[in-house]
């Protein structure tokens, strides 16, 4: 970035800060380091040399300790949710997490705190590491399984051993986490749909109230993008794609989960809350490099680059400080919120659209193709349009 782009979005940033104060909904922190990078994966991380490994596991958990201190002195943010991803969050040492957690503590992040979520890698979940989470206030774990077949885990050159989830679940229920999300992915190159089945059945077995079950998508600039390109995988077909996706419906709705948002099931009263502030356009605020924000309508993102982040102080070095034009804003807060199986309350659709909008005409057109619905008094996807759940959304942005 050039430092003319820098000063500008620093300057456009401070207005935006102001508008945080008690708006905020959820606080997202950014852990950048994995032992390895996933070959479809396009989140920041780093995968720090052993040689000065600790040292930098020190410098980040001081800076994202002094990046909060920063915050909450010029907010006076109060999340509800608080929700720590990656990277890998679990790989940072426990003595670090100890640290980190007392921070927030004594800086005041966990008064009004009711839900507290961290992302787990289960090669990494140790008893020594859950307890310090539970100690310090973590109540939610979302378990990074992805799969449970060896031969898939490699294709995703995702390094676990598929019997560490059960014990990383055994030892977070131990600690005193009972609320647990498993994330898996469907599609993966070579997958069947026997495969598919026994994934969900070893899933299942794990009785967590949560689980996320995203379809494998070939994001740019990856390695598996670059595979894909040069033909060495070959991605599962559009038509065995959507029968994956219809008996995943099927065997969460036998099991009783609730089917609440394209890709998410729970538990009756067990949603991830702080998923449900984007999906429903609230505002959060992020630290760490590469975290995100989003507070009415203002959008901003610290830079992913641990190295600029490391040397400064209070304010962090961010990037793509916008906000939104009116009409974008509608778009993306429909087509979000329309990802709730719920669906968007009518009055809520009548009263972001202006009269006269095409998107009136857009959502007829798309409910006369059977995609949308509206039925007791919400406009929502029906079966057949949560199969293309992207594309129909799409149209509405
Ligand atoms: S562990 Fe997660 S964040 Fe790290 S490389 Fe793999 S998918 Fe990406």
């Amino acid at each position: 970035m050039s430092e003319q782009k820098f000063n500008s979005a620093m300057q456009r940033h401070q207005p935006c800060i102001e508008k945080v104060g008690s708006k905020i909904d959820s606080l997202y922190l950014h852990i950048p380091f994995c032992f390895h990078k996933c070959h479809y994966c396009d989140f920041y991380s780093i995968v720090p040399s052993q040689a000065n490994a600790q040292e930098k596991y020190d410098q980040f958990t001081e800076r994202l300790i002094s990046e909060l201190a920063w915050l909450m002195n010029t907010t006076d943010a109060k999340p509800r949710m608080i929700f720590v991803g990656g990277g890998t969050p679990t790989f940072l040492p426990a003595e670090n997490w100890r640290s980190l957690l007392a921070a927030m503590r004594q800086q005041g992040w966990l008064d009004t705190m009711t839900e507290f979520t961290v992302e787990a890698n289960p090669e990494t979940v140790t008893a020594e590491l859950v307890d310090q989470l539970v100690a310090g206030g973590v109540n939610r774990m979302s378990m990074g399984a992805q799969s449970f077949n060896l031969e898939h885990l490699k294709t995703l050159e995702r390094w676990h051993d598929p019997r560490k989830v059960t014990l990383a679940v055994d030892l977070a229920r131990k600690a005193g986490i009972a609320n647990l999300n498993i994330d898996l992915i469907f599609a993966i190159p070579g997958q069947t749909l026997d495969d598919l089945e026994r994934d969900l059945e070893v899933a299942m077995a794990l009785q967590t109230d949560h689980l996320s079950y995203y379809n494998l998508t070939y994001e740019p600039n990856t390695a598996l993008k670059q595979k894909l390109a040069m033909g060495q995988v070959t991605p599962v077909d559009e038509d065995t794609e959507a029968a994956m996706y219809e008996l995943i419906l099927d065997r969460m709705s036998k099991a009783s989960f609730e089917h609440y948002e394209i890709s998410n099931w729970c538990k009756p009263g067990k949603p991830c809350e702080h998923n449900l502030v984007y999906w429903t356009n609230g505002n959060w605020v992020g630290a760490g490099p590469a975290a995100a924000s989003h507070v009415d309508g203002y959008r901003w993102k610290n830079q992913p680059s641990l190295g600029p982040y490391l040397s400064s102080t209070d304010q962090p070095p961010v990037m793509d400080v916008e906000h939104l034009p009116a009409d974008q804003r509608v778009g993306e807060v429909l087509m979000m919120h329309l990802r709730l199986r719920q669906g968007m309350p009518m009055d809520r659709v009548e009263s972001l659209i202006p009269n006269g909008d095409w998107r009136y005409d857009k959502i007829s057109e798309l409910s006369n193709l059977g995609l949308l619905e509206k039925s007791d008094g919400y406009l929502r996807l029906t079966h057949s349009g949560l199969l293309v759940g992207d594309a129909v959304l799409g149209e509405l942005l």
